[in-house]
């Protein structure tokens, strides 16, 4: 009786594959990782023979590890870092050129174009993503631009895909061309209410829909696993964006469920059920997922600089010598002394969307210390995740019960209380923080039929820690009040 259920992580800097039980129990996981290629300042690119071997060796390694019986397989899923983007020619497989990955900001000025000529607000409503290099849309553009390929795409003759497709048309038996709607709804060419390619926007940015993969559901049968890697033919039965599967992973099913990943970024999904909510807070809404030909919407923000503040006053500052200091320093005070660190590095994203904000450290005083600063830069990343997931509430009508968390930092107590304080809100986290992979199994498990509804799927996930809020209201708003007059000072500071 096959029970197990295998994800693969296809992120940006490693391959994973997580074999789980079918009660949601990591059995074995192995990662490999591979270069990145900066071939200029600001681009990034990926070997795309590096991801298929990578990948492939976790998912073997991870079989291998966990002794089981690849026929114990009931079915793979997928996850992937989104928006990277692949071009590669339908008759030979092989790429026009390296991947351009989603951090790729060699499109900038094609975004800026469109926004110019006022497309901005019409790409808005199709595909709820605010204009930006990052998305594949103008990525595939490039390629086709840069390698004068117009017309070979316009015959059909080249598939385009980002890595969710490219895995599929690679390791699948009869090369499939598909991406799931998650995935699609990355592109900036994907229209979120008719679940399809949009023409308009194909046209506006010249693309042929004829080099475009097929939508599917995010879980169901895609296809079968090529023999030749495990011995057998096994179903691949989920697909997902990384961030996607996350939400799923973290079984938020229900519409208002919110959960926050805590890695170098941070990013905050909420499930708003089968609308789309249109943001006026600067959040993106994309795809939760689409199961059984239904689509479910989400908004999603991010924080630049999450656990990146922690490296920064490790790799830069020399405050700490390990991430995991940074706890027991805030913990060795009570509270900040009034310090505000406003981590503005790189500008700030939802809902401020300044690019010409900076780092800014204020409110010191002869007293402050390295553990005030550590602190503060701890609280900075709470901060700014609750400004999110207030912009979420606003513009979705709901209020979560509860925020689920993962990622590296999620590790930190200080840190999840104090967003527990800061929020009014109680911060879950669960037993299995691969959140990410156990989507991508847990959809994969859903779309092979081992369990049979979300309902079923309720037991595996299952809670860690709960910090439940203890701030009293006047101090939360006192520190709110604090962040935001930070928040002013750190804005519109660099040269325009
Ligand atoms: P990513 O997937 O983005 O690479 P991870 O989920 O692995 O990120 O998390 C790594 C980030 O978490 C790093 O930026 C690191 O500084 C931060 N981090 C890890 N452990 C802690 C900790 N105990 N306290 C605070 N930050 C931490």
């Amino acid at each position: 009786m096959a029970k197990y259920l295998v994800a693969l992580d296809q992120g940006t800097t490693s391959s994973r594959a997580v074999i789980f039980s079918e009660e949601g129990v990591i059995v074995a996981s192995h990662a490999v990782e591979f270069p990145q290629h900066y071939p200029h300042p600001g681009w990034v690119e990926h070997d795309p023979e590096d991801i298929l071997d990578s990948q492939v060796t976790a998912l073997k390694e991870a079989v291998h590890l966990s002794g089981i019986d690849p026929g114990d397989i009931a079915a793979i899923g997928l996850t992937n870092q989104r928006e990277t983007t692949f071009l590669w020619d339908r008759q030979t497989g092989k790429c026009v050129g390296n991947a351009i990955v989603w951090q790729c900001r060699r499109t900038s000025q094609i975004v800026e174009q469109l926004t110019a000529d006022g497309y901005g607000e019409m790409i808005r409503e199709k595909t709820g993503l605010i204009p930006d290099a990052y998305f594949s849309g103008t990525k595939l553009k490039w390629l086709l631009d840069y390698y004068n390929l117009h017309e070979k795409a316009e015959r059909g003759e080249l598939c385009f895909g980002t890595v969710d497709t490219f895995l599929c048309w690679n390791l699948l038996i009869g090369r499939p061309h598909v991406t799931d709607a998650t995935n699609a709804g990355r592109t900036m060419l994907f229209n979120l209410k008719t679940q399809d390619w949009d023409d308009e926007l194909l046209e506006l940015l010249q693309i042929p829909r004829a080099c475009l993969p097929r939508v599917v559901d995010s879980s169901g049968l895609i296809g079968m696993l090529d023999p030749a890697i495990l011995g057998r033919p096994i179903p691949v039965t989920g697909m997902a964006g990384d961030q996607h599967a996350s939400l799923f992973g973290q079984a938020c099913w229900k519409v208002g469920d919110v959960k926050n990943t805590y890695g170098t970024g941070c990013f905050m999904l909420m499930n708003t059920g089968d609308q789309p909510v249109r943001s006026r807070n600067g959040l993106l809404t994309t795809m939760a997922w689409r199961i059984g030909g239904k689509p479910v919407y989400a908004l999603e923000g991010s924080v630049f600089m999450g656990g990146a503040t922690i490296q920064w006053l490790r790799d830069e500052m020399k405050m700490i010598t390990r991430a995991s200091e940074s706890e027991s320093l805030a913990e060795s005070i009570p509270g900040t002394g009034g310090v505000y660190l406003v981590p503005a590095m790189t500008g700030l994203g939802a809902p401020w969307w300044d690019m010409y904000s900076r780092g800014t450290l204020v409110g010191m005083t002869r007293g402050t210390g390295r553990a005030h600063i550590v602190r503060a830069a701890l609280e900075a990343i709470a901060y700014q995740s609750e400004d999110l997931m207030q912009a979420m509430i606003r513009d979705s009508g709901q209020k979560p019960e509860h925020l689920q968390v993962d990622g590296g930092a999620s590790a930190n107590a200080f840190l999840m209380q104090f967003q527990a304080d800061i929020s009014q809100i109680p911060v879950v986290r669960p037993r299995v923080l691969e959140t990410t992979a156990l989507g991508a199994a847990l959809l994969a498990g859903l779309g092979c039929g081992l369990y049979r509804s979300t309902e079923e799927m309720a037991g595996l996930w299952q809670k860690d820690l709960e910090f439940t809020p203890r701030m009293d209201e006047a101090t939360r708003r006192l520190q709110l009040r604090g962040w935001h007059r930070a928040v002013e000072r750190a804005r519109d500071w660099a040269e325009h």
